[in-house]
């Protein structure tokens, strides 16, 4: 296929290229460039050095309260640019077969990072990880996964992989065998953003998924927009009904919060609740989540 072979070279040179056009070149060269330098650094403490960095967002059990899990977020800053939002540079990374290298450098870090936090008695239960469809094109995701979870003793059970839906639609053989190969290990696979992407439902009996994130944008006008509820309350029917875990992300309010429990989810994440941060931060976060709710009954009281 044309995309597989224009895998490297996701540009051409035209003389009329507009300023974005220059910008994305640029930025392809930049993030290549950083890549490099990753590879070249230190093994297990190349965090920084070439401009990526993790922060991790923690999603909560609602009922009772209590850290569920933690989603690693990837961060990049330009020595130029400064920081550039993972919506421009991960789907770049995409189109210019980088994402392999990207997504191969966070799933390393963040095992490790848990490995580091239990360690130093830091009670962090689970980690998600956002793994781009084109990774799953290449056959080697589950070996990496359970050589990485091996090396740093952490159990299958405490790792969750967030895909999208584009990937539950490929046809690729590869890419279902690699979804069985994890979900075999005991991984958790996660749809990130679920019902944006396409509408067709039955890829949820065909794949062994555990999981759905309802998308921002249903929980963003929750305690506004009258319309959203139904929806939201239809997914997580469809979670109850086929046994998968609901996680409400982009939660910013109260009221959505509130909202959300009494419809059922199970986990939310969002700014209410915390917002992504550096790993060194999420001590003191764990530390002050459970002084803050030392009133509250004890079924309410911040638990892991
Ligand atoms: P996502 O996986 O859906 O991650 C959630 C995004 O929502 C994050 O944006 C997070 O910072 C943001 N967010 C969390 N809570 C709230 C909230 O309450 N309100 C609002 N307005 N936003 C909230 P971020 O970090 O900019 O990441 C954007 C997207 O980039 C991610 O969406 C994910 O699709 C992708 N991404 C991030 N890291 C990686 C990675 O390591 N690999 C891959 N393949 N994709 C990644
Ligand atoms: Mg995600
Ligand atoms: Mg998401
Ligand atoms: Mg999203």
């Amino acid at each position: 296929r044309a995309k597989q072979a224009g895998r490297n070279r996701c540009h051409f040179f035209r003389r009329d290229m507009n300023e974005q056009a220059v910008r994305r070149l640029e930025m392809e060269a930049a993030l290549r460039e950083a890549l490099d330098r990753q590879a070249a650094g230190p093994r297990g403490d190349a965090e920084g050095e070439a401009g990526f960095e993790l922060h991790y967002q923690p999603q909560v059990r609602l009922n009772p309260y209590g850290l569920h899990r933690v989603e690693a977020l990837v961060r990049w800053t330009h020595p130029r640019w400064g920081a550039v939002s993972p919506m421009e540079f991960v789907p770049l990374a995409e189109e210019c077969g980088l994402i392999d290298r990207l997504d191969s450098w966070v799933l390393e870090t963040s095992v490790a990072q848990l490995g580091r936090w239990r360690a130093a008695g830091v009670p962090v239960p689970g980690l998600a990880v956002n793994v781009s469809a084109v990774r799953f094109a290449r056959g080697d995701l589950p070996d990496q996964v359970r050589s990485v979870l091996a090396a740093n003793g952490i159990p299958a059970a405490d790792l969750t992989l967030e895909i999208t839906e584009r990937l539950m639609m490929t046809e690729e053989v590869g890419a279902h065998d690699a979804l069985d190969a994890l979900h075999a290990l005991g991984v958790t696979l996660s749809i990130d953003d679920f019902g944006t992407g396409y509408s067709s439902l039955s890829y949820l009996k065909r794949f062994p998924v555990g999981e759905l994130k309802i998308d921002r944008s249903f929980v963003k006008e929750l305690d506004i927009d009258a319309a959203n509820r139904p929806l939201v309350r239809a997914i997580i029917q469809i979670g109850e009904a086929l046994g998968l875990t609901i996680v409400a992300e982009g939660v910013e309010r109260e009221a959505q919060h509130r909202m959300l429990e009494a419809e059922g989810c199970a986990i939310g994440q969002g700014y209410r609740f915390a917002r992504p941060m550096p790993a060194a931060a999420l001590a003191d976060w764990l530390a002050a989540e459970g002084r803050q709710r030392v009133e509250c009954p004890p079924e309410a009281c911040f638990s892991i």
